[in-house]
């Protein structure tokens, strides 16, 4: 008799046996959550509470499909980059926060909703993927968005990004090592590169990375004999008339009027060319050699939502309704799927229904709705009247610009500078961290921060253990062709 589901491991019965689909179908409603990061995995968070009596009776199980074993709060990363939280406290072990759910981490690889059944490879580093086979009754779609690139000459080469931890470290050590060589090099044209410092798209990545970081470096030049602040230059280049393109345009003017306040050159309506030989070349004729390319130039919705039958606006995002149901071919509510976060669009009532924006607000809050509004299904049907519309509250919006600086804006309107809006920041960050645990130690970061001075020591060796033991070889001898595997 062939094994059940086709031989591929996937869902098992409560007793660990694997089930045939339809045993399992009569005892165990499927939730599957494709993506494990803001909006996926408040949402198991969400479920976890609500339907608790539910999963400890086996009705529901829940099952969180995301590569990382973590979720990576993105909005904290700049601070990660300045030195003033320890990087593993910016990231939420999903098995910890969420108990009662399954954890598989691997990779979607295609989603079948005709057929109630998503593919995905288990990723084990250095070997071959292992193909799992995973069916659902309920699909919730959060798999987000990745960065926007362009076959910009040299930008592949010299380039780098900045969406996840290992990058934000990776930037901080390189910011702080073009100090050292700025200090060591007698030759004026390698200093001046080192010390030059592009950013190429102004959305919260590269407002927040060139924002902090520049507070951070010129603090770090006060232990430098020859570099002073002034050497330093920082170029922030937007290829849009506006910045922070997600936020208010009253809190990105404003916060366009502080960065250019601290000498930082900000080019709006400009873009790219040529990265090449690492001499940025930009589209309003200027050309100069800097050593730190940083390509934060937007987002588009993950690619994994190209290999689904689910339906697509132009954008590329999954089509929903306000109740966050995705929308069937008569406009009205595809059974058993739901999306939120950055791939989803939601109609947005504050933006004549125009999409939301792709920000952690609206991930979380949207989380938040899909859960409840699941649970309702669940108990009621997908056309329950008891199912509530996406209606998110005014927006919240801050930017941390650096140590004790920020721009804010109050739910009520006003505007915040400085200090006030800094602390306004944060608590809004520590707020909305899912995780009591790394609240808690993301506070201690900003405590210890306060009573001591920052931190401004460069571990780029850490990116490579093994070079010390590997000099202790001498250099490696040239391979020939004929040499030996
Ligand atoms: C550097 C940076 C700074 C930011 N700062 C702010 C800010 O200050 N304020 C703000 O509101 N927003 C900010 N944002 C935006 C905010 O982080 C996103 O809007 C938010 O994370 C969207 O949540 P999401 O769940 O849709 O996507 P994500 O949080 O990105 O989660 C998507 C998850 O899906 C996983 N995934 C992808 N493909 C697959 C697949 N095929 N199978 C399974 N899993 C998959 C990914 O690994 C990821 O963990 C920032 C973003 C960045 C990159």
């Amino acid at each position: 008799m062939p094994p059940p589901n086709g031989g591929r491991p996937g869902l098992r019965d409560r007793d660990g046996t694997p089930c045939e689909r339809d045993t399992v179908r009569r005892c165990t409603i499927r939730i599957l959550i494709a993506g494990g990061g803001c909006a996926g995995t408040a949402t198991a968070l969400h479920l976890q509470r609500g339907l608790r009596d539910r999963l400890r009776r086996g009705e529901v199980e829940i099952t969180v499909v995301e590569p990382q074993a973590y979720l990576t709060y993105h909005p904290l990363l700049a601070e990660v980059a300045a030195g003033s939280i320890d990087p593993r406290h910016v990231v939420v072990p999903l098995r910890r926060a969420l108990p009662d759910c399954r954890v598989l981490t691997a990779r979607i690889t295609r989603i079948e909703h005709a057929a109630r059944r998503a593919l995905a490879d288990a990723a084990a580093p250095g070997e071959a993927p292992t193909p799992l086979e995973l069916p659902y009754d309920i699909l919730v779609v959060a798999p987000g968005s990745v960065s926007r690139t362009a076959p910009v000459p040299g930008l592949a080469e010299h380039g780098r990004g900045f969406s996840t931890v290992a990058e934000a470290v990776g930037l901080r050590n390189h910011v702080l090592e073009q100090l050292d060589l700025a200090s060591a090099t007698r030759d004026p044209a390698l200093r001046q590169s080192a010390l030059t410092f592009v950013f190429v798209g102004a959305g919260y990545a590269g407002v927040g990375a060139l924002a902090e970081l520049e507070d951070m470096a010129r603090y770090a030049v006060r232990g430098y004999h020859n570099v002073a602040p002034e050497d330093l230059r920082w170029v922030l280049v937007e290829a849009t008339d506006r910045i922070l393109a997600e936020e208010s345009p009253e809190l990105a003017a404003h916060t366009l009027g502080q960065l250019r306040e601290r000498g930082v050159d900000v080019r709006l309506r400009t873009t790219l060319e040529s990265a090449a030989g690492q001499v940025v070349a930009l589209s309003d004729g200027s050309r100069f050699a800097a050593r730190t390319l940083v390509w934060t130039a937007g987002v588009r919705p993950s690619p994994l939502l190209r290999d689904t039958d689910l339906p697509l606006d132009t954008a590329g995002r999954v089509r929903c309704l306000p109740t966050l149901q995705v929308v069937g071919p008569d406009g009205r509510a595809l059974p058993g799927v739901w999306a939120a976060g950055d791939c989803a669009a939601v109609p947005d009532p504050h933006a004549d229904g125009a999409p939301c924006a792709p920000n952690a607000q609206h991930a979380f809050a949207q989380a938040e709705l899909l859960a409840r509004n699941v649970a309702v299904a669940l108990e009621s049907g997908p056309h329950s009247p008891g199912l509530a519309a996406y209606r998110p509250g005014p927006a919240a919006c801050s930017t941390s610009l650096g140590l004790r600086r920020a721009v804010a804006h109050t739910r009520r309107g006003g505007r915040l500078t400085g200090r006030r809006a800094w602390w306004l920041h944060r608590a809004r960050h520590l707020r909305r961290l899912p995780s009591a645990d790394r609240r808690v130690r993301v506070l201690m970061d900003w405590v210890l921060g306060g009573l001591f001075s920052r931190e401004v020591v460069s571990l780029g060796t850490l990116e490579h253990p093994r070079s010390e033991f590997e000099a202790g070889f001498g250099p490696r001898p040239e391979r020939g062709p004929d040499a030996p595997a």
